[in-house]
């Protein structure tokens, strides 16, 4: 069924040893929501499929607190446990979930190979990207230091603890519009710090964003810090008046999201699959098809619309589904 590599092939491969190569049916990548429903599906269409979980074990939900809005859990569950539930739904069916890092591709021939950890190689039937995506952040110190403490990326998931509170958005796109207009629902006032003197987003995000009563913008704002008692109390930021003219402002908040933008993280796939101009992976409408045959992609990675636990979940079922029929006409 399998071409064996030839490791003869050039310098590079010659370093990966023959013990350290394996072949598999399917091959995830990723473990959050969208990763463990596709090793369900994969695991009970019997794809015996093998996990790398990457470097955040259970992907983005495992830094979120409560997660009230998946279907299902009517008391709620915290973003921790409902990784360790798909985790045990999935090696219930047989998932083989390892520890590591897809670290280099070769989509170019009928059997697509993995580079794990740069070191094992994996010669895959087929392979389905559920690598998600990273909130970006500011890269300030307090970021780290009230992280859980009143610092998020995802208004969705953390909104409902900051209701009646005033909170603050970083960011001038549609998600940090989006952040404002969901968190103004639920909260007494909402700052959005703005670097510049215009919004990025839509026209329609950017005018119910600049209609909405309990929104303040502060233009050509930049934060410099947080402070509080181990939780968020408030932000330092800085304020441009033009000609290298800055003041130093605070606001009393208890809640900092960042709405800068996500990355999803596709690097190591973009030159064999197409991704669209802010990296996120192209899907064949209404498929997770990639345009490598075999090569399927679900979840954050290849979705910069929905971003929800089960909008990632569905379509991790969706890529499972597909690489089953891939290989059963493959192999008919
Ligand atoms: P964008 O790149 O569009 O916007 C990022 C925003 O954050 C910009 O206002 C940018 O400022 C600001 N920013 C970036 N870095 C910093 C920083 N270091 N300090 C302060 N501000 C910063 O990202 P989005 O995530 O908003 O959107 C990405 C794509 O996804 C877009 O195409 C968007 O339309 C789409 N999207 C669509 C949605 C929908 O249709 N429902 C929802 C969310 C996103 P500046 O403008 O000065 O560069």
């Amino acid at each position: 069924m399998f071409k064996p590599l030839d490791i003869n092939e050039n310098e590079e491969k010659k370093t990966v040893k023959p013990t350290d190569i394996e072949q598999v049916k399917c091959l995830i990548i990723g473990s959050g929501p969208a990763g463990y429903t596709a090793a369900i599906y994969a695991a009970r269409a019997n794809l015996c499929p093998v996990m790398y979980e990457g470097l955040q074990p259970g992907g983005q939900l495992t830094t979120t607190t409560e997660v009230e809005n998946y279907p299902g859990y009517p008391e709620g569950v915290t973003g921790p446990v409902m990784m360790e539930d798909l985790k045990k739904q999935a090696t219930r069916f047989g998932t083989d979930v390892r520890w590591g890092m897809a670290t280099k591709v070769d989509f170019s021939g009928e059997i697509h190979k993995v580079w794990i950890d740069d070191s094992k190689l994996i010669e895959a039937e087929t392979v389905i990207i559920a690598t998600g995506a990273t909130a970006k952040y500011l890269g300030l110190e307090d970021e780290k230091k009230y992280a859980g403490g009143g610092v998020s990326a995802c208004a969705t998931c953390d909104g409902f603890f900051y209701r009646g509170k005033d909170v603050a958005v970083v960011g001038g796109g549609d998600t940090a519009t989006e952040e404002a207009m969901y968190l103004a629902g639920l909260c007494n006032k909402v700052y959005l710090i703005v670097r510049r003197d215009e919004l990025r987003a839509s026209k329609v995000m950017a005018e119910r964003t600049m209609n909405t009563k309990n929104i303040e913008i502060l233009w050509k704002h930049q934060t410099k810090g947080l402070f509080g008692d181990g939780v968020v109390e408030g932000a330092t930021l800085v304020k441009n008046k033009g000609e290298e003219n800055e003041e130093e402002v605070t606001i009393k908040i208890d809640g900092f999201f960042l709405g800068i933008g996500h990355k999803p993280n596709s690097e190591i796939f973009a030159e064999y699959i197409d991704t669209n101009e802010i990296g996120y992976i192209k899907t064949i409408p209404g498929t997770s098809k990639t345009k490598v045959p075999g090569v399927f992609a679900c979840g954050d990675v290849q979705d910069d619309q929905y971003r929800q636990a089960v909008t990632a979940a569905g379509s991790g079922c969706m890529a499972a589904i597909d690489a089953e029929r891939y290989l059963s006409e493959k192999h008919a």
